[in-house]
C-alpha cells in the first residue's frame, strides 16, 4: 500500500491530518484487524537510507527519477535563439557601452559547442530570442527561463545596459525572462559579458591554490530557452532536506527515522509515467514532515523567542586573490546583481555586503546597480556592513592604517547610505590585533564578527560569543559563527551546527549562520533560500533542528545577544590578541609588498605632517591636496586586503600592487615637494647660498649620521660623505659642526682588521667583533656587558649573532600562507663570507660581506656603526628627548632564487626572559619564549612591527627592522624572518633582488621609550633637502615645522598630525562641514603600557579657538576645558600647552580648532 493513500484527497492538507499521520492521535481500537493478512518486514535501515540517493542523483536511474522532470520544455533552435559574439582583444575589460561600441561591425556568429578563451580574456555575446508558441507547454508556462552555461563567469545585460544577474557556469545559470516577453512572439535582445575565468580564477580544478592555468578555454554548453517544472524543482528541495534529516540527525532522534520513512514514501509514490500528478502527491507527503508553508515566506512567521539561528546571506568577495583587482570589480557587479534579483523574489531575504572599496567600484562601473542597492538598503534588505575600506589584514598594518580603514569606510557608508555600520565584519583574516576592540569602538563599531580562528591547526578556540578586550580595557561584542564558515551552502547541517557547535550555550543560545557562495563572490542562490524555508518548516513541524530565522539583520542578532546577556555583562571575556594558529608564513611572503606597505605608510605620515603644516601657515596660495591624499590612503588601504598584504594572491595581483605602490610613492613625493615649496624648501640645490637640511617629522629631537648627496657641502673630513644632522625637536635638522660642539671632541666610529679575518668595529658606546659576516661579540662599553651568547649548538657549531639560516619550508598545504613548526628542524647555517672594509670613520664605519646562500642565491650585507653622539647636558635638561642609543646596523642586498626555503637571521643573546615583546598597532604584545603549553608552541612564528625585544630586569636587546614582519624569540635566540620562496599560488613569489635593513640595539634597563623612538627613526630616515641660507622664509619654515609638538612622558607618542576631514576649506562636500576655519587632528598613544601625562604644544604664533577630544572618526566627544590649557612664554614666544592624560595603551585623538 502506498502510504500516500492515507490521505482522503490531495488538496490542501490540514493540521489534523498531519497529526494523524504522525501518530499523535489514537486510532480506534475497534479498527485493529483480528487476523494478520500479509507479513510486514522491518526495513533495513542502511538500505532504505542508501536508496534515497537514487531519487535525485544524476546516476544510472535518473531517467526514472526526479532529474528527468525538472524541465517541461527546452529549445536551442535557431528559429528561437541566435547568438553572435565579440571577443575583446587583449585582456581588456571594457564596460557595457564601450564594449558595444567596439563590437559594432565586429560581431561573429556563435553557437553551442564553440570554445572561448584563453584565460582572462573577455567575450561579449549578443543573444536574440523569441519564445516559441508552438505548444501549450510554452503558451501556458507561467515562467520561462533563459539558461546559459559557458563554464565561466558572466553577466546578463538588457539591451540598454542594465545588469540583470550574474552567471557562474556552475550554480548560477538561469535568468527569469521578463513576463511581458513570454507571450509576445517578438524577438528580444540581451547581451552577455563573459570572462574567461571561473569563480576561483583559472585555478587548477583539482588544487585551486596552485598558480593559474593561463591557456584555459571555456565551451558554451547551454544557451537554451526553458519551461521549468516548478513542482518538480520544489520537490527536489523538499526531498533534499528530508533526506539530510534521515542522514544527519542523531540516531536517538525519532525525527531521523521518520525522515527516512517519509523519503521512502515519497519515492514509492513517484511515478515517472504520471509525473505531474504524483509529484504533487509526493509534495503532500513531504508536507507531513516540512509543514504547509515552505512555498512562501510565511514559514518564518510566528513566535520569535524560539528562533535560535539567524541566517544572513553574504558573498565573500576577495578584493583580489586568484584573480586581479580588475576582475573583482566585475565579480562585485555579477554577485550583487544576483542578490538584488533574489531580494525581489524572496521578501524574507537579508543580504550583507562589506568593504567600502567594493561599493565605490560598483558605483563607478555599474551606477544603475548602485542606485538599486541604495534603495534596497533603505528597505533593509541589502545591508552594508563592516565599516572598513576593505576587509584588511590586521597583523601588519600600523595602528594609523587601521584607523584609516575605518575612517574611509565609515565616512563612505555615512555619505552613501546615511548611516555608519555597527559591526566590523572580518570573517576571513589571518590573525587579529589586540587593539581592534579599542579601534572599533573609536570608530563607532561596537560589534565584531570573524570566523577564521576555527582554522587554528593546534588549539581549538574556546568561545563563540564573548567580549573581546583590548589592552586598554575597551571591549567589543564578538561572535564567531558556530558553523565555522562564512560560505555555508545553507544545508540542514549548517543550521544544525549553528547551535550544536556553539561554545557558550550556557550564556547565550543563538548563532549566526553566514551563508552564500563566497571567496570568489557569488553569494546565496534561490536553492539556498528554498532549503532554509524547508529547514524552518521542519523545525516547526517535527522539531529536532534549531529554528532558523530569516528577515533579521546582523544588528538584530547582536541586539538579541545584548538583550539576553544584560548588555553583554554575562559574557565571557578574552583579553589581548586573537592569535591565528595558522598561515604564519603570511608575515613574510611577497616581501616587496610588505616593503611597499611599510614605505607607503611612512610616506603618508610624513606627507600629512608636511601638508597639514603648509596648509595652516604656508604660502597663501597653497591648497591642501585633500582629494589626492584621500586617493593615496584608499590605495594604501586597498593593498592591505587580507589576501594581498599577506602574500597569498597570484602573480598578476602583485604586478598591480607594485604599480599602485610606485604610483603612490611618486604622487606622495610630488605632493610633498609642492608643500615644501610653499615653505620655501627645495629638494634641488638653489644656487650657492643654500643650506642642507633634513625634515624631522618625529615629535622628538634627533641627532643622526646621514649620507649627503653632494660634495658641494663642507663636511668634517674632505673625503667624508657623511654628516651629522641634529635637531632638538621636530622640524629642520641641520648639520652639526663638531668643532663647535660645545667643546666636545669629535665622535668617532672605526673598524680595523685586528687579526686575519677578525674585524673590530666600535664607537664610544659599543664594540662588535665580526668574523665572516657574523657577530661573535658585541660589548656594551657603558655596562661592560657581552650581548652575544656564544655557545656550541647541538651540532657542535658555535652560535653567533647575525647568523643567516636557511630553513626547509614545506608546509602541509597552502605554501604562500603556511610555514610549519617542523620547518625549524631542518636548518642550514649560511657559510661565512669574505669581509672587506668599505668605510672607516670618523662618523661611520662599515664592512661589506658577501655570502653565498646556494649556487643561485647571494647576500651582500653591509654592517655599519655610526659614531655615538651623546646628548649633551643642556639637551638633557631641556628634555629634548633625543633617543640615547647606539646600534649595529645591517643592510642586505639579496639575490634570491630558492625553492621552498625560508631565510632568517639569528641573534643568540645573553638575556633570559620568559616572554619576548613585539611592537604592534599603537603598542606592543608579549608572547612566550618557551613551549610550556600547546598555546605557547603555536606561537613559534609571530608578527612584529618595527621592533622586537627581549629584556631582563636591568638589560635588554632590541632588533629593529625597516620592512619585515615575521619574528620569533625562543630561549635566548631572536630570529628575524627575511625571505620565503613558496611556489603557490604565485610560482615566482619573491624571486629576484631584495634590499632591507635591520639593527641590533642593546639597551640598559628594560624595554624603554628610546627603543620605540629609535625604531621610528630607523624607519623614517632623515632625507636631505635644501633651504636658502639664513633668510626670513627659511626661518619661518623652520618655525612652522616645529610649531606642533609634544612634551611629557616619553612613552607617549604623538603618532600623527593631519587636517580635520570636515574643515570648510578641505571638505569634499560629501559630509557636512563642521568647522568654518582650519583645524588639526593630533593622535597620541601610550606605546609601553602605563598611565601617562603630557602636553600637546603649539607655538610660533599658532592660536587656538577650542580643543576637542574626539573619536577616530573625528567626531567630538568633549571639549577640553579652557581653564586646563596652559599658556606660557619662553624663548620660542608664547607656547600653548594642551593637557593630555592617557590610560595604558590608550589611543587618544584631539581636534584643535585654530583661529
Ligand atoms: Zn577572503
Amino acid at each position: 500500500m502506498s502510504s500516500a493513500g492515507s490521505f482522503s484527497s490531495y488538496g490542501e492538507i490540514t493540521q489534523s491530518e498531519i497529526n494523524s499521520f504522525l501518530g499523535s492521535e489514537n486510532t480506534k481500537r475497534s479498527n485493529y484487524p483480528v487476523y494478520s493478512t500479509t507479513p510486514v518486514a522491518k526495513k533495513v535501515k542502511q538500505i532504505y537510507e542508501d536508496r534515497l540517493r537514487q531519487f535525485t542523483s544524476k546516476g544510472e536511474y535518473s531517467k526514472f527519477n526526479l532529474p528527468a522532470f525538472y524541465d517541461r520544455a527546452r529549445t536551442d533552435a535557431t528559429d528561437y535563439i541566435q547568438l553572435e559574439t565579440y571577443p575583446v582583444p587583449d585582456c581588456r575589460r571594457p564596460l557595457f557601452h564601450d564594449a558595444l561600441k567596439e563590437a559594432q561591425g565586429n560581431w561573429v556568429l556563435a553557437k553551442k559547442g564553440d570554445s572561448f578563451g584563453p584565460s582572462w580574456t573577455t567575450h561579449w555575446f549578443k543573444v536574440k530570442f523569441r519564445v516559441p508558441r508552438n505548444s501549450s507547454i510554452w503558451k501556458e508556462a507561467n515562467q520561462i527561463l533563459f539558461n546559459w552555461d559557458c563554464g565561466n563567469e558572466g553577466m546578463i545585460f538588457t539591451e540598454d545596459g542594465k545588469a540583470q544577474v550574474g552567471l557562474s557556469g556552475e550554480e548560477r545559470r538561469e535568468w527569469i525572462i521578463p513576463e511581458n516577453w513570454t507571450n509576445d512572439s517578438k524577438w528580444h535582445t540581451i547581451y552577455i559579458e563573459t570572462s574567461c575565468n571561473g569563480m576561483f580564477g583559472n585555478a587548477d580544478p583539482n588544487n585551486n591554490i596552485q598558480p593559474p592555468q593561463n591557456n584555459r578555454y571555456f565551451s558554451l554548453v547551454s544557451a537554451d530557452l526553458v519551461v521549468p517544472n516548478l513542482p518538480a524543482r520544489a520537490l527536489f528541495v523538499d526531498f533534499w532536506i528530508i533526506g539530510d534529516s534521515a542522514r544527519e540527525f542523531r540516531d536517538e532522534s525519532w525525527q531521523k527515522h521518520k525522515a527516512r520513512e517519509v523519503a521512502n514514501q515519497i519515492m514509492d509514490a513517484f511515478d515517472p509515467n504520471n509525473p505531474d500528478e504524483t509529484i504533487e502527491q509526493c509534495r503532500q507527503i513531504a508536507r507531513t514532515y516540512l509543514g504547509c508553508h515552505v512555498d512562501s515566506p510565511d514559514v518564518f512567521k510566528g513566535d520569535s523567542v524560539r528562533d535560535k539561528v539567524i541566517a544572513i546571506g553574504n558573498c565573500h568577495i576577495d578584493t583580489a586573490w586568484l584573480w586581479p583587482y580588475a576582475e573583482t570589480r566585475r565579480k562585485i557587479g555579477r554577485s550583487w546583481a544576483s542578490q538584488l534579483d533574489l531580494i525581489k523574489r524572496y521578501p524574507e531575504y537579508r543580504f550583507v555586503a562589506s568593504q567600502a572599496q567594493q561599493f565605490k567600484w560598483l558605483a563607478q562601473d555599474y551606477p544603475d546597480l548602485f542606485d538599486r542597492i541604495k534603495q534596497e538598503a533603505k528597505n533593509g534588505s541589502f545591508i552594508p556592513i563592516g565599516g572598513s575600506w576593505v576587509e584588511c589584514d590586521t597583523n601588519m598594518p600600523t595602528g594609523e592604517a587601521l584607523v584609516r580603514q575605518f575612517l574611509l569606510g565609515q565616512r563612505f557608508f555615512l555619505h552613501h547610505f546615511g548611516k555608519k555600520c555597527r559591526t566590523f565584519w572580518l570573517p576571513d583574516t589571518f590573525g587579529y590585533s589586540a587593539q581592534i576592540p579599542q579601534l572599533c569602538r573609536g570608530a563607532d563599531l561596537d560589534r565584531f564578527l570573524t570566523q577564521k580562528l576555527s582554522w587554528n591547526n593546534i588549539n581549538n578556540f574556546p568561545n563563540t560569543t564573548f567580549n573581546w578586550v583590548s589592552p586598554d580595557g575597551t571591549q567589543v561584542l564578538t561572535h564567531m559563527p558556530p558553523d565555522n564558515t562564512y560560505t555555508a551552502p545553507a544545508h540542514l547541517g549548517d543550521v544544525a551546527r549553528s547551535l550544536r557547535t556553539h561554545k557558550n550555550l550556557d550564556i547565550t543560545q543563538t548563532g549566526l549562520l553566514v551563508y552564500g557562495h563566497g571567496d570568489g563572490g557569488g553569494g546565496p542562490t534561490d536553492e539556498m533560500l528554498e532549503k532554509l524555508r524547508r529547514c524552518r518548516g521542519l523545525s516547526d513541524t517535527v522539531g529536532e533542528l534549531p529554528r532558523v530565522k530569516l528577515g533579521s539583520s546582523v544588528d538584530d542578532f547582536f541586539d538579541s545577544i545584548e538583550c539576553s546577556t544584560d548588555h553583554g555583562k554575562n559574557l565571557v571575556t578574552w583579553n589581548g590578541e586573537l592569535y591565528f594558529e595558522f598561515h604564519r608564513g603570511t608575515y613574510t611572503s611577497q616581501s616587496d609588498t610588505k616593503k611597499g606597505n611599510r614605505l607607503a605608510e611612512i610616506m603618508m605620515h610624513d606627507l600629512e605632517f608636511i601638508t597639514t603644516l603648509a596648509s595652516i601657515q604656508g604660502a597663501a596660495d597653497y591648497i591642501y591636496p585633500k582629494r589626492e591624499i584621500d586617493d593615496l590612503w584608499e590605495d594604501v588601504c586597498l593593498n592591505q586586503f587580507h589576501d594581498v598584504l599577506p602574500g597569498s594572491s597570484i602573480e598578476m595581483v602583485y604586478e598591480d600592487v607594485k604599480k599602485i605602490y610606485m604610483h603612490a610613492m611618486k604622487t606622495g613625493e610630488k605632493l610633498a615637494r609642492d608643500a615644501l615649496k610653499a615653505l620655501d624648501i627645495s629638494v634641488d640645490l638653489i644656487g650657492n647660498n643654500s643650506e642642507i637640511v633634513a625634515i624631522n617629522t618625529m615629535p622628538w629631537g634627533r641627532s643622526e649620521v646621514v649620507k649627503v648627496p653632494t660634495s658641494n657641502f663642507k663636511t668634517i673630513v674632505a673625503s667624508e660623505t657623511f654628516v651629522c644632522l641634529q635637531t632638538t625637536q621636530s622640524g629642520l635638522a641641520k648639520i652639526q659642526k663638531f668643532e663647535a660642539f660645545r667643546g666636545k671632541t669629535m665622535p668617532c666610529a672605526t673598524v680595523e682588521e685586528v687579526e686575519d679575518g677578525v674585524f673590530v668595529m666600535q664607537n664610544s658606546r659599543i664594540r662588535a667583533t665580526i668574523i665572516g659576516g657574523t657577530v661573535t661579540s658585541l660589548i656594551d662599553k657603558q655596562t661592560d656587558r657581552e650581548i652575544i651568547a656564544s655557545s656550541l649548538n647541538d651540532d657542535g657549531i658555535e652560535t653567533r649573532g647575525n647568523q643567516f639560516v636557511l630553513f626547509d619550508d614545506q608546509p602541509l598545504n597552502w605554501q604562500a600562507w603556511d610555514t610549519e613548526v617542523f620547518s625549524l628542524n631542518k636548518r642550514k647555517n649560511i657559510p661565512d663570507g669574505k669581509v672587506r672594509i668599505t668605510h672607516n670613520g670618523p662618523l661611520k664605519a662599515a664592512v661589506e660581506v658577501e655570502h653565498k646562500i646556494s649556487d643561485k642565491s647571494t647576500i651582500i650585507n653591509t654592517i655599519s656603526l655610526n659614531a655615538y653622539i651623546p646628548p649633551n647636558e643642556d639637551d638633557r635638561q631641556s628634555e629634548l628627548n633625543i633617543p640615547d642609543v647606539s646600534y649595529l646596523e645591517f643592510a642586505c642586498e639579496v639575490d634570491w632564487h630558492e625553492e621552498c626555503k625560508f631565510l632568517k637571521v639569528e641573534f643568540p643573546v645573553d638575556i633570559t626572559c620568559e616572554y619576548g615583546t613585539y611592537e604592534s598597532q599603537f603598542g606592543l604584545v608579549r608572547r612566550p619564549t618557551h613551549y610550556n603549553t600547546s598555546w605557547d608552541v603555536a606561537k613559534f612564528e609571530v608578527c612584529t612591527h618595527k621592533w622586537s625585544d627581549l629584556s631582563e630586569y636591568n638589560y635588554g636587546v632590541s632588533i629593529l627592522n625597516d620592512c619585515k614582519y615575521g619574528f620569533s624569540i625562543h630561549g635566548n635566540v631572536m630570529r628575524l624572518s627575511l625571505l620565503r620562496s613558496p611556489k603557490a599560488p604565485d610560482a615566482n613569489a619573491d624571486m629576484g633582488t631584495h634590499s632591507f635593513r635591520y639593527a641590533i640595539l642593546p639597551h640598559k634597563g628594560q624595554l624603554n621609550a628610546d627603543v620605540v623612538r629609535a625604531a621610528y627613526n630607523f624607519n623614517h630616515p632623515l632625507d636631505s633637502y635644501y633651504i636658502p641660507r639664513r633668510t626670513p622664509a627659511a626661518e619661518a619654515a623652520d618655525k612652522l615645522l616645529k610649531s606642533i609638538g609634544f612634551e611629557g612622558d616619553k612613552n607617549l607618542i604623538l603618532s600623527n598630525i593631519k587636517r580635520f576631514e570636515d574643515d570648510k576649506d578641505i571638505s569634499r562636500g560629501e559630509l557636512e562641514v563642521r568647522y568654518n576655519g582650519k583645524s588639526i587632528i593630533v593622535r597620541i598613544y601610550d606605546s609601553l603600557g602605563t598611565k601617562s601625562k603630557g602636553f600637546i604644544t603649539l607655538k610660533y604664533g599658532l592660536k587656538i579657538k577650542k580643543v576637542w577630544k574626539c573619536n577616530l572618526l573625528e567626531e567630538d566627544i568633549g571639549e577640553i576645558e579652557e581653564t586646563s590649557i596652559v599658556y606660557t612664554c619662553g624663548n620660542d614666544g608664547e607656547v600653548i600647552k594642551i593637557p593630555v592624560e592617557i590610560r595604558p595603551f590608550q589611543v587618544c585623538t584631539y581636534r584643535i580648532e585654530l583661529t
